[in-house]
């Protein structure tokens, strides 16, 4: 049976995108690719070095023994510089981390929504952001069972929030529901050309809807053509845009 490592999920509103305003609830997977470290830097500091391992911030948060300090995710500190998410990214923090089959998220997601159900009584649908980390960082087999899970058959909008690095047919073969991926171009941006094609391909089935937002945070001037080059490509695949 597959489980879901999970950091947190959480029912709050949509605050950026598409479906701003949108009660959504937030499903943050545990485990990512990339160790971002470059937001947040004052103008004109120069980029750190790619390949360093930790964002000093979080180095000095783990020096300092917070995962002794600290029983809840939630009560983790927030950090002004680099991945926001740090704890859902490395390893020291797996403490916080919950391992659970489909049917455990199924409850989790179910009860954190006011009436237990994907589309209320009033016909407004509660849309699902599975985000990260890195959501679809070998996660397929998961999805595939947790979105055709018998109590989420009413949920119609599900968006994943991507690095744009992983492939994403696998999903996108096997779910139903409309899904709106939003590849966040940033870390692409700081690591270098890794940029999925998967990510707009027009090669999914039938029933299956989808489409790319892009959001790209660059941190110099150089690094504009590459999240141009994002952008392009996703343009590139008309036929799967059309399709929502
Ligand atoms: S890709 Fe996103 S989740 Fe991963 S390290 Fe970068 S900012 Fe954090």
């Amino acid at each position: 049976m597959n489980k879901l490592r999970y950091s947190e999920a959480f029912y709050s509103v949509q605050g950026e995108g598409k479906f701003v305003g949108v009660p959504s609830v937030f499903l943050r997977t545990f485990g990512c690719n990339f160790r971002c470290i470059n937001f947040g830097l004052p103008r004109g500091t120069p980029m750190r070095e790619t390949g360093v391992k930790y964002n000093p911030e979080v180095r000095k948060l783990l020096d300092d023994g917070i995962t002794s300090k600290t029983e809840k995710f939630e009560d983790l500190p927030i950090v002004h510089t680099g991945c926001d998410t740090y704890a859902s990214i490395y390893p020291e923090f797996k403490k916080y981390m919950m391992d659970r089959t489909a049917d455990e998220v199924v409850d989790h997601l179910l009860s954190l929504i006011p009436e237990g159900k994907w589309t209320m009584n009033n016909g407004q649908d509660i849309h699902l952001v599975i985000t990260g980390g890195e959501p679809l960082l070998g996660w397929q087999r998961f999805w595939q069972e947790l979105l055709e899970h018998p109590r989420m058959r009413d949920l119609k909008n599900v968006t994943f929030e991507t690095n744009a690095t992983q492939s994403f047919l696998a999903v996108a073969i096997s779910i139903t529901a409309v899904a709106f991926v939003s590849p966040v171009a940033s870390a692409p941006v700081c690591e270098g050309p890794h940029i999925s094609k998967d990510i707009s391909t027009d090669s999914v089935s039938e029933n299956f809807s989808y489409a790319v937002a892009i959001s790209a945070l660059v941190a110099a001037k150089s690094s504009v053509p590459l999240a141009s080059e994002l952008v392009d490509t996703a343009k590139a695949s008309p036929a799967a845009l059309s399709k929502v």
